[in-house]
């Protein structure tokens, strides 16, 4: 239970998902589950594809219709609880925010862990590294697509 252990349930991670033919084109998931003072992710926006509204305690909802997957707020997140999610040939692409260092290399093959914090028993790769100034890394990874609402980061290189 979230309030508990701060770890969602695969019900509340499908609910921040669209269809899946949806995500055939790159799309903001925002896990951003409980009721807290902050907006950057909706300000940051170019195309005003997240709602937070007035009362800046909301939860931020987003129009995928609108979304690009541009990535803008996934880097701009406090949070870091924004990912840029896509299917292709069947596999899912992530764009996750990655603040720890050595950072990984295009290429690698690096273990996938679940929102348990546990480690997937497929690995993912390494497509993209983007180093932003000022704002956070934007790490993108390919694992096979059944992982799609469990795989929620990378923990290190496979040797
Ligand atoms: S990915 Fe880009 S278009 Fe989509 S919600 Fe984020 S900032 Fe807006
Ligand atoms: S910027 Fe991140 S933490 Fe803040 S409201 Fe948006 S998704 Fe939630």
């Amino acid at each position: 239970m979230i309030e508990k252990d701060g770890v969602a349930t695969l019900e509340m991670v499908k609910s921040k998902f669209p269809k899946k033919e949806v995500l055939f084109r790159p799309k903001a998931i925002i896990e951003c589950y409980q009721e807290i003072p902050c907006n950057p992710c909706e300000t940051s926006c170019p195309f005003d594809a997240i709602t937070i509204g007035s009362d800046i305690n909301k939860i931020p909802q987003v129009d995928f219709d609108k979304c690009t997957g541009c990535g803008i707020c996934a880097k701009v997140c406090p949070g870091l609880a924004i990912m840029i999610v896509m299917i292709k040939n069947g596999k899912a692409y992530f764009k996750i925010p990655y603040e720890l260092l050595p950072l990984p290399l295009i290429g690698e093959k690096w273990q996938a862990v679940n929102r348990n914090g546990e480690i997937l028993d497929k690995p993912c790769f390494i497509e993209g590294v983007q180093k932003n100034k000022d704002m956070t890394t934007i790490v993108t990874v390919s694992i096979e697509q059944p992982y799609l609402y469990e795989f929620v980061t990378i923990r290190s290189k496979y040797e």
